[in-house]
């Protein structure tokens, strides 16, 4: 098999730490560029659980997978997750943070559909975001602008159990919104999140 990353061939002649290295889709080298660092953020009062920094390396792969459409890449993200992820989230619904419809046009693919299915868990898209043109019409104020740019799609049910899940948390906004969406329903609501961005990375 080879690294899906760097097309390497994984097991042929490995090194000594290779051995008693964990089943992968990426080589060894690929991986070890990568950081993983569990980390709980709290958002809107909800706990988001997120597995990798966000450095360099998951950076560049993820730009790879969403930007240059490299949909061969969806199982890197979280492959060391594949047997701990269903099972921590047994009997939950994954509900994907939405894109913005003109990226998600351009790109032609949900990239996290991709990327989650790994699991092979439920899946729903209930949420939509406005356009841009829908945005614009919006005051200028930000914080509370935000929250209300995510509606959940007309005439959708949920499930009694959801689990929220996106790529990366950066701000938290888009996060916030889907929470916000969801506000006032009769749920049990978890988060979870690929990477986490430090606030100091964000300046
Ligand atoms: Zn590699």
């Amino acid at each position: 098999m080879r690294c899906l990353l760097c097309h390497k061939e994984i097991g042929t002649n490995p090194s000594f730490r290779e051995i008693f290295w964990e089943e992968d889709v990426l080589c060894y080298g690929c991986r070890k560029a990568w950081k993983k660092e569990k980390a709980v953020r709290v958002i809107a009062g909800c706990k988001v659980e997120t597995y990798w920094a966000y450095n360099d390396a998951f950076q560049k792969a993820l730009i790879q997978f969403k930007e240059c459409y490299d949909e061969a890449l969806k199982e890197i993200f979280l492959y060391p997750l594949r047997n701990y992820f269903p099972f921590k989230y047994f009997g939950y619904t994954l509900l994907l943070l939405p894109s913005a419809k003109e990226k998600l046009e351009a790109r032609g693919f949900s990239h996290l559909k991709e990327m989650y299915s790994l699991f092979q868990m439920p899946m729903l898209e209930p949420f939509e975001m406005l356009s841009n043109q829908e945005q614009k019409q919006m005051s200028q104020k930000s914080r509370l602008q935000r929250k209300k740019q995510i509606r959940l799609k007309a005439n959708i049910t949920l499930p009694k159990k959801v689990l929220l899940v996106d790529d990366v948390i950066t701000t938290g906004a888009t996060m916030e919104g889907a929470i916000h969406a969801l506000n006032g329903m009769p749920l049990k609501l978890k988060c979870f999140a690929c990477a986490n961005v430090k606030k100091k990375q964000l300046y």
